[in-house]
């Protein structure tokens, strides 16, 4: 079982920034507004994450180390309607089995909170302890009893670097909520919660960046797009009695003044969840040509909202990557949406 726990911890956990990423998401799903990250060299040495959320219980924290066991699927089908962002019940036992994981954790019906730390999969210690209500996850000394992956870590900066990104993803969806990450010798991010994306974008890219970039938005319903092709992955008696919905998407695209070399500065969300999809980049591209010169890129905080049967986010562990049931449509609402935006910006 722990070396089950390895292998799925090889999918799950490539390197710091997917430890965030997995504990993040779980901070997310237990209702969190405020969320610290912590890292100490690069997140090789420690990994800490404090946030204010539901907590667990003591039964069900010793649970969430073992595999499979909070899997929130019960069928096939229920993968395609996902409300949270983990369900696979295998981030925590994967973490836990490459690292030396410290917990605390108190639901607010329980009077004490609850200690557990677990070093390779081996539970060590269990206890009662007087915890604030929420969850801190120290994950310490990542890859030590696996040398091999821990070879091919990058420096330090490299790696805390992935892990800003990553977190200031997160702060971009979730502008309600307070973010902080700290390296042990400076605050990267301290962003207290506002009301709305814009606000957080203020936050993270400034004023300059900020006054050169259009809102932009549009919506669709599905059900009357006329859409031709068979979907993908449902039978077609399956797709009449499927929910119609609305696809949305807004968020803000720089103006043509406003460009970069790379594309580390396009943010999209599928129902709040981070993706890096070359579907929507390619839209993204063919909205901007001639607009920007094709050596450059945009600026861009794209979220999209689409009924959760209309998008496959189970491609791969890690869960960047993601499937639309119909690609080309999303693909041409996206470009036109932000094409018509650019196009009447136009002085
Ligand atoms: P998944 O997120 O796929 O369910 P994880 O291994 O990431 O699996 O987490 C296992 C379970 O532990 C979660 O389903 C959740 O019930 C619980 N859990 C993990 N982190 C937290 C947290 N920060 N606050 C409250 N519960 C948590
Ligand atoms: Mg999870």
């Amino acid at each position: 079982d722990q070396v089950a726990n390895q292998i799925a911890a090889g999918e799950v956990v490539e390197r710091p920034a997917s430890v965030v990423k997995e504990l993040l998401e779980n901070s997310i799903d237990a209702g969190a507004t405020r969320i610290r990250v912590e890292i100490e060299a690069g997140g090789r040495k420690l990994i800490r994450i404090v946030d204010n959320g539901s907590g667990m219980v003591r039964d069900d924290a010793l649970l969430a180390f073992e595999r499979h066991a909070t899997s929130k699927l019960r069928t096939s089908d229920d993968l395609l309607s996902i409300a949270t962002l983990g369900f696979r019940g295998e981030a925590l036992p994967s973490i836990a089995s490459v690292a030396r994981v410290h917990l605390e954790t108190r639901a607010a019906e329980d009077d004490a909170g609850t200690v557990i730390e677990i070093a390779g999969g081996s539970i060590l210690r269990v206890e009662d302890a007087g915890l604030p209500v929420g969850t801190t996850i120290a994950v310490k000394d990542l890859f030590y009893n696996t040398p091999a992956r821990r070879k091919f870590l990058k420096s330090e900066q490299t790696e805390l670097a992935h892990i800003a990104a990553l977190v200031t993803h997160y702060a971009l969806a979730h502008p309600e909520k307070h973010f902080e990450l700290h390296s042990a010798t400076q605050a990267l991010l301290v962003a207290a919660g506002v009301p709305h994306a814009g606000d957080r974008m203020f936050q993270i890219f400034g004023r300059e960046t900020t006054g050169l970039m259009l809102p932009t938005a549009a919506e669709l319903d599905f059900a009357r797009a006329g859409l031709p092709e068979p979907p993908p992955w449902k039978r077609e008696e399956d797709y009449v009695a499927a929910d119609p919905g609305y696809i949305r998407v807004s968020g803000f695209v720089s103006k043509p003044e406003l460009q970069k070399l790379n594309r580390n500065s396009v943010y999209v969300f599928v129902n709040q969840r981070l993706i890096r999809d070359r579907l929507v980049l390619h839209a993204l591209t063919e909205a901007y040509r001639n607009i920007i010169p094709p050596t450059s890129f945009p600026v861009v905080l794209l979220f999209l909202e689409m009924p959760p049967q209309e998008v496959d986010v189970n491609v791969h562990p890690a869960k960047t990557e993601v499937r639309f049931r119909q690609p080309s449509f999303v693909h041409d609402f996206i470009r036109d949406t932000v094409r018509t935006t650019l196009v009447q910006a136009r002085p």
